[in-house]
């Protein structure tokens, strides 16, 4: 590391809390499937922020958008009515099956926002006395970090130190539709999952198991929630991971991609039924809805409606996996693949997940662990197969010590 990356990492640890910690690269630019750091070393990104970077840094299409108007219009609040948010939410409604469009920032505040739609659906549509809906979640989730949201994890480090929480969560074995349906009672409002969980390492549930919960949802008058922040808009060959299986849940919960990687955007997507239970002052948000992300949400529908980007993931995905399941008994334990989007378990007797991802990066591959011996593969979807090959023999030379 020359002086220039030590001195920002220094200054960066000195005054910002420890939330996080970073891998040890300082990126300046990025272009694509690749960012350059201050020293002017390129790397190749394999985590997209998290699927946020699903287009790609600075996708053309996606600068003009934003460009265009930011010297415009950039902010209204909700006081007032902006002329690129019903263009943006119609689009949306219309890409998902739906009705109605709620918009927010993060993915936490979708979430969020989700879980007061399902609880107002319960009492004012289901009829169920106010203060006993009940949510069932999976193990081993991760929706985001608010203390409710974290409230229904298990994960202790999540946890622990930031209760009370609140009330109002079950939660069951993911890929087990038997248990999730022992789960539901009079007082259900809804079912919450991811299709895929993302932060929990890629983990795909068995084939089966999306319709069996959309079937047990349907049967018992609950709502399907799915979390498609990490999964959807493109990132496992499908616009929704939902899609793999045929199936459309009640609400959709989105954000990362849908603000293109260039601004914060999430949206729950909904029915009128269900959506429409929201009555003017009872939920909001400041930035919520406004017109700069709304012109690139619009942008981010209208790039992903040719299906272009989903059929990319899928054959991209295909080729990667071939690659990956070659390096299983050879410092890697399992591989699981969807889209391109996967999670590789690296042999202990290899290393850590981090231990990989610092080797890597030495090599000019980013990747991020993730639960210790799992290191996620996110790439932008305008990757080449060519850069795939490469990055893949990148982490072989690296597994091979
Ligand atoms: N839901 C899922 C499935 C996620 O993967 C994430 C973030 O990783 C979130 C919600 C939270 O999104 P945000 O970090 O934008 O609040």
């Amino acid at each position: 590391l020359d002086t220039a990356t030590i001195e920002i990492i220094g200054s960066e640890e000195e005054h910002v809390a420890h939330n996080y910690h970073p891998l040890p690269v300082v990126v300046a630019r990025g272009e694509g499937a690749w960012v350059t750091d201050v020293e002017g070393k390129r790397y190749l990104d394999l985590l997209s922020a998290y699927s946020a970077l699903n287009f790609g840094h600075g996708h053309p299409a996606l600068i003009a958008a934003a460009q265009e108007q930011l010297t415009r219009l950039t902010l209204t609040s909700r006081a007032f009515h902006n002329d690129r948010l019903g263009v943006f939410a119609g689009a949306l409604a219309e890409m998902c099956g739906k009705d109605l469009v709620l918009p927010m920032n993060t993915g936490a505040e979708a979430v969020e926002t989700g879980i007061k739609v399902a609880r107002a659906w319960c009492y004012r549509v289901k009829g169920i006395a106010d203060g006993a809906a009940q949510i069932v979640v999976a193990h081993g989730n991760f929706h985001g970090r608010t203390t409710t949201i974290v409230g229904f994890s298990d994960d202790d480090t999540a946890r622990d130190g930031f209760g009370p929480f609140t009330p109002g969560f079950v939660g069951v074995p993911f890929g087990d539709a038997a248990a999730l349906e022992a789960a539901i009672t009079e007082s259900t409002a809804a079912v919450l999952i991811e299709p895929i969980q993302g932060e929990a390492g890629v983990i795909v549930p068995p084939e089966g198991y999306l319709r069996a919960v959309r079937e047990i949802c349907t049967k018992h008058n609950v709502l399907m929630i799915a979390d498609e922040i990490q999964s959807g808009l493109g990132r496992v060959g499908e616009t929704f991971a939902c899609d793999r299986e045929g199936v459309v849940p009640d609400v959709y919960l989105l954000g990362k991609a849908l603000g293109g990687g260039i601004l914060p955007l999430s949206a729950v997507v909904a029915d009128r039924d269900v959506l429409g239970v929201i009555r003017p002052g009872e939920h909001g948000s400041t930035f919520g809805g406004n017109p700069l992300a709304a012109a690139v949400g619009l942008r981010v529908v209208e790039m992903l409606q040719s299906g272009e980007f989903q059929t990319r993931a899928k054959a991209l995905g295909e080729h990667l996996e071939a690659r990956l399941d070659a390096l299983i008994g050879h410092g890697v334990t399992a591989v699981r693949v969807a889209g391109l989007w996967a999670g590789v378990d690296i042999d202990p007797a290899v290393g850590t997940g981090r231990e990989v991802a610092e080797k890597l990066i030495a090599r000019g591959v980013l990747v991020k662990d993730t639960h210790g011996q799992t290191i996620r593969i996110a790439p932008p979807l305008v990757i080449r197969a060519t850069e795939l090959d490469w990055a893949v023999e990148q982490l072989k030379v690296v597994l091979a010590g």
